[in-house]
């Protein structure tokens, strides 16, 4: 069965090329045709011999992302794509403009097994990893639709539907490819991560020498209702948590950022803030504090404004940088945890 090549990084395609008796460097011309070219077949590649052509044809495809519907919010003019896979599966993916620059919220898995009770896009289980290319299709079709805008891709965040870190090595690979400068270009520090909290993967993560941002929803300050918010804390708690997270500060240099949802009542206690301060005290990190965001069929209610500036002020006087970020896309459920599994209409 022939494979996609977009599944593959350069290295690997020049592995590709040795292995069949080619040019290694062949890769950077293939990839250039792929990503910067934007061809959707081998026979267009008019700088490489027509036997390798031949070749390419005989063992790859190159495929793309068929979208299927596309809603724009009207408070912030965020796009969420619904796109359809070659076996048919549904994802979404959100493109968010920002003063001068647009980020990409890429999905990694159909679904997702983690089962957090706030979030939206792990409702219907989960159904299968995406594979290196399928997340890469959804950055390209974005880059190639800003194109026509005289515009570009500025920052990817992967924290779309799934666990990036659960599909470790499909992801890593989207990485390489979106990084490399013959590919998608875009640095490393543009890129972040943003997990649940999957402690053994954040450290397997700081030892790939990548610089990507690392963004981690902490949503609990104590393990009880961590646990209670998100079972994961059951198998990775704050202590192991948060010591892979210094972990990954003291290798990568890159300050990591704690995503603290404020929900009404559940999280946002005085109580919580006091915990939530001693956590992090003297932690090279930053926290941003997201207003929940209601859900349907989900029954918490959103903290306040006001709650938010105090917490913020809190962390702040004991030294911790902290922002309250507003989620984009509210209005068409693209924002934070609304991204849903088989939406037909988007
Ligand atoms: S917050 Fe992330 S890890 Fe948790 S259920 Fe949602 S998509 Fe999965």
């Amino acid at each position: 069965m022939k494979q996609e090549i977009k599944n593959l990084t350069l290295e690997e395609i020049a592995q590709f090329l040795t292995s069949s008796g080619e040019k290694p460097y062949h890769a950077q011309q293939i990839a250039l045709w792929i990503y910067k070219k934007d061809v959707s077949n081998f026979g267009e590649m008019t700088d490489l011999s027509l036997k390798l052509r031949e070749k390419l044809k005989e063992n790859f495809v190159i495929q793309d992302i068929r979208l299927i519907a596309e809603k724009v919010s009207e408070i912030d003019a965020t796009r969420k794509f619904l796109f359809q896979l070659a076996d048919g599966q549904k994802i979404e993916a959100v493109l968010i403009p920002s003063i001068n620059r647009f980020t990409a919220c890429l999905s990694t898995q159909i679904g997702c097994k983690f089962g957090c009770i706030f979030c939206a896009s792990g409702r219907e289980g989960f159904v299968r990893n995406l594979e290196p290319g399928e997340m890469v299709n959804q950055l390209q079709f974005m880059i190639r639709n800003l194109n026509l805008l005289k515009q570009r891709v500025n920052n990817v965040v992967f924290m779309g539907m799934g666990e990036p870190l659960d599909n470790y090595d499909n992801l890593i690979k989207a990485i390489k490819i979106i990084n490399h400068p013959y590919a998608l270009n875009i640095g490393a520090r543009k890129i972040t991560i943003s997990t649940c909290g999957l402690a053994d993967k954040i450290l397997r993560l700081a030892q790939e020498n990548i610089q990507v941002e690392l963004s981690v929803s902490l949503h609990a300050p104590n393990d009880k209702l961590r646990s209670a918010l998100m079972p994961v804390n059951q198998k990775y708690p704050l202590k192991s948590l948060i010591s892979a997270c210094q972990k990954y500060f003291l290798s990568t240099k890159r300050l990591v950022t704690f995503e603290y949802l404020l929900i009404k009542d559940v999280n946002d206690t005085q109580r919580n803030l006091r915990e939530l301060r001693e956590l992090l005290k003297g932690f090279k990190g930053k926290v941003n504090l997201i207003i929940y965001n209601p859900f349907k069929g989900i029954n918490f209610e959103p903290s306040s404004i006001e709650r938010a500036i105090v917490f913020q002020k809190v962390l702040k006087t004991a030294g911790i940088i902290t922002t309250i970020r507003q989620s984009k896309g509210r209005d068409i459920e693209a924002a934070c945890g609304q991204l849903l599994l088989k939406r037909e209409n988007g």
